[in-house]
């Protein structure tokens, strides 16, 4: 991970969503989001609100039986999103699912423990750190490369944290 741009705090799981919901909007194709932090900090939350502001409508949850979930959005817009908690080899299992094929991709790619991966996330990965803080607080933070800072200069000029 690279410089920090922008740390915001949320109050509840919500305002979370509402982060998520605001970030869609800013995305352009081919963006991929490296989610990190410990277990309910809020990554899949985040998520949520994401792909809800994306336009997608089936229900979001973190992927089980499969390693990616693939969500269409409204558009023609499709996010892709993994998560690497249960994998024991989350580096070679994600490039057997095809993980590096869908980062040189058009589309909308969102990795819950994205530290796992191990240098295979693109340079200009969207880095999104998820602290624990108390029972409805949270503390995240946007950093990375070009678009990281795209993404957080955009969202600073709309009004800055929820
Ligand atoms: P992760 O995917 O990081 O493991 P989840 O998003 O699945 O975490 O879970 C976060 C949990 O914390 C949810 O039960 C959510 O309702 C709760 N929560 C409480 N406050 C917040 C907040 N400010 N932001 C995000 N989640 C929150
Ligand atoms: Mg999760």
């Amino acid at each position: 991970m690279n410089a920090q741009t922008l740390v915001i705090e949320t109050t509840s799981t919500e305002e979370t969503r509402e982060l998520g919901a605001r970030l869609a909007p800013l995305l352009t194709p081919g963006d991929v989001l490296a989610l990190v932090g410990d277990l309910g900090s809020g990554k899949t939350t985040f998520t949520q609100g994401l792909a809800r502001a994306l336009g997608v409508t089936s229900p979001v949850t973190s992927p089980t039986f499969v390693l990616i979930n693939r969500y269409r959005g409204a558009g023609g817009i499709s996010l892709h999103h993994a998560d690497c908690y249960r994998l024991n080899h989350a580096r070679a299992e994600m490039l057997d699912a095809g993980l590096a094929d869908l980062f040189s991709g058009d589309d909308i790619v969102l990795v819950e423990w994205a530290d796992r991966l191990a240098g295979l996330l693109p340079e200009d990965a969207i880095w999104i750190a998820f602290t624990y803080l108390a029972d409805d607080r949270r503390r995240i933070a946007i950093s990375g490369g070009r678009r990281a800072a795209a993404v957080a200069g955009e969202l600073t000029a709309r009004g800055g944290a929820p």
